[in-house]
C-alpha cells in the first residue's frame, strides 16, 4: 500500500534562490511521527512531502493521501485534496486546523482525523485496507492533565536531510500549561501536558547521526521536575540543541543550569511585549518586562543565542509601540529579534472576542500567517499596523543595529551575525511585497493548483 503524506507549504520561513530552496526552520515531526506508527508493517510504503522544501508529486500513484492542515495552509491543503480526489485517490485530512474546524475540512476529505493521530492512524489504515474507512476518527480525550505516553521514534530515514536549518528534530513534551489568548496550542491540547518517558527521548537523541538537533516542544520547562530529569539525562550525550522556552526558565537556577549543561545553545523566547498591562490582557502575565534584561544577561553568560519574539497590534498598542519595541530590543541586545502581527487563529479566545466585537477583517486563512493584518486594531488603522510592522523590521535589521547586538553574543558572534543577515533578506522580501491592502472578508474559496510551487 502506497501512502503519500503531505505537509502543504505556508510560504513562510524559507529562502529560494532559483532552484535552491532552504527552510529557515527545523525539519517538522508531523509526517515522520505518523509514518513511525506503522513501522512494523513492511507492506506500507510511505512517501513524505514537506512542501516547504519539496514539490508535491501530483501524479504519484498513491492508494491513500494524508494531508496535515494548518490554518495558514488550509486553502492549499484543500486544493491538493481536491486534486487527489479528482484522481479517485481517497484523502485523509488531519492537523490543527482540521481539528479546530472539522466542518470546514469535511467536504474536502474522505476521512478526518480529529485530535492527536497517534492512537488513530494504525486503526484508520486497517479500516482502509478492509474497505471500511470511516468518515471521522476522533481522539478520546485523555483524562489526566499530566500524562506520560510512549511515542515512536520519528522515521528520519524517510525525510529529506538537506534543505533544513536543522534536519533532526526531537519532541519530549506536547502541550503547554499556559493559555495565552492568541495561541492555538491550548485550544488543541486543552489543559493537557503530555510527556514522553525520558528513556525514550534519550534513546531517540542518541540515535540521531548528528551532534546537533532541535527540540521542538512549545513549552518544555513547564513540568520543572520532568525537565530537570530530561536535561540531566541529556548531559552525558554531549550533543548541542536549540528549542523554545518561556522566560520562566531562569526562575529556577538548578533548572537553567541543567538546561545549559544539557547542551542548549539556542532558544526562541516569546517576550511578546514590553508592556505589563498588555501581557496581563493576553494572559501571559508570567512574562515580566522588568526581568527581560536579567533573562538576556543570563542567556548571554551561558552562551545561549536568543531569538526574541515580539508581537504588534495588541489592544494597548498605540503608534508609538514600533519605535519603543525597536529601542527595547536594542537595549536588551536580543540576538535575533522576530516580529509578528497579532493574529486571531480560529478557535482561540482572541478569535472569539474579535468576532464578537466585529473586528475580523479577513476569513481568508492564507492571510493567517502573522505577517498580515486580518482584524481591525484598536488604537491605529490596519495600514498603520502593517506599515509599523514593516518599519520595525527594516529598522531592526540595519547593519548599524545588527552589529552591537551580534557583538554582545561574544564567541557566538558569527552565528548571530549570520542569523541577522538571514532576517535582513527576509526584510528585503517583505518590502518587495505590495503595501497593505484591506483584506476582503468573504467566503472561503479554493485556490487553483496552477500556482506551481
Ligand atoms: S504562546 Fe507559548 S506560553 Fe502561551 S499558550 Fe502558546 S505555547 Fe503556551
Amino acid at each position: 500500500m502506497k501512502i503519500l503524506l503531505i505537509m502543504p507549504d505556508a510560504g513562510m520561513h524559507k529562502f529560494r534562490f532559483g532552484s535552491f530552496v532552504r527552510s529557515a526552520r527545523e525539519a517538522p515531526l508531523t509526517l515522520t511521527t505518523l509514518a513511525a506508527l506503522t513501522r512494523d508493517d513492511p507492506s506500507i510504503e510511505y512517501r513524505l512531502i514537506d512542501e516547504s522544501v519539496d514539490r508535491v508529486p501530483l501524479d504519484f500513484p498513491a492508494d491513500l493521501v494524508g494531508i496535515s492542515v494548518m490554518t495558514g495552509t488550509a486553502r492549499r491543503a484543500y486544493a491538493l485534496a481536491e486534486h487527489f480526489r479528482g484522481r479517485k485517490i481517497p484523502v485523509v485530512l488531519g492537523g490543527v486546523h482540521a481539528t479546530i474546524l472539522p466542518e470546514e475540512a469535511r467536504p474536502f476529505a474522505d476521512s478526518l482525523v480529529i485530535g492527536m493521530a497517534d492512537g488513530l492512524w494504525p486503526q484508520l489504515l486497517r479500516d482502509f485496507r478492509e474497505g471500511k474507512l470511516r468518515a471521522e476518527y476522533r481522539e478520546e480525550k485523555l483524562a489526566s492533565r499530566y500524562t506520560t505516553i510512549p511515542i515512536p521514534a520519528p522515521r528520519y530515514d524517510l525525510q529529506r536531510k538537506s534543505g533544513y536549518m536543522m534536519p533532526y528534530t526531537i519532541q519530549a513534551t506536547r502541550g503547554c500549561m499556559h493559555s495565552c489568548d492568541f495561541c492555538a496550542v491550548p485550544v488543541i491540547w486543552g489543559n493537557r501536558y503530555i510527556r514522553r518517558p525520558v528513556g525514550e527521548v534519550i534513546r531517540d537523541i542518541r540515535s540521531i547521526p548528528s551532534k546537533r538537533f532541535a527540540l521542538n516542544d512549545v513549552s518544555p520547562v513547564d513540568d520543572v521536575e520532568y525537565a530537570k530529569e530530561l536535561f540531566r539525562a541529556m548531559i552525558p550525550l554531549k550533543k548541542k540543541w536549540g528549542g523554545l522556552s518561556t522566560t520562566k526558565v531562569i526562575e529556577d537556577p538548578e533548572l537553567f543550569d541543567l538546561m545549559v549543561k544539557s547542551g542548549c545553545q539556542y532558544l526562541l523566547i516569546g517576550f511578546e511585549s514590553a508592556n505589563s498591562e498588555t501581557l496581563g490582557s493576553i494572559a501571559k502575565r508570567f512574562n515580566k518586562p522588568d526581568h527581560y534584561a536579567e533573562v538576556m544577561r543570563q542567556m548571554h553568560q551561558a552562551g545561549i543565542i536568543v531569538q526574541g519574539c515580539f508581537v504588534f497590534g495588541f489592544d494597548h498598542d498605540t503608534r508609538d509601540i514600533f519605535r519603543q519595541t525597536v529601542e527595547r530590543v536594542q537595549e536588551l541586545k536580543i540576538d535575533i529579534p522576530r516580529y509578528s502581527i497579532y493574529t486571531p487563529y480560529p478557535g482561540t479566545r482572541l478569535f472569539k472576542r474579535l468576532e464578537e466585537e466585529k473586528r475580523i477583517l479577513s476569513y481568508n486563512w492564507a492571510d493567517y500567517n502573522t505577517m498580515n493584518v486580518v482584524y481591525r486594531p484598536k488604537n491605529m488603522s490596519p495600514v498603520e499596523l502593517y506599515e509599523g510592522f514593516r518599519w520595525a523590521y527594516r529598522e531592526t535589521f540595519k547593519v548599524g543595529r545588527i552589529l552591537p547586538r551580534a557583538l554582545a553574543a561574544g564567541t557566538r558572534f558569527p552565528i548571530t551575525f549570520f542569523g541577522n543577515l538571514t532576517y535582513k533578506l527576509f526584510v528585503h522580501r517583505l518590502y518587495l511585497n505590495r503595501g497593505f491592502e484591506m483584506p476582503v472578508a468573504g467566503e472561503l474559496s479554493v485556490q487553483s493548483l496552477a500556482t506551481s510551487r
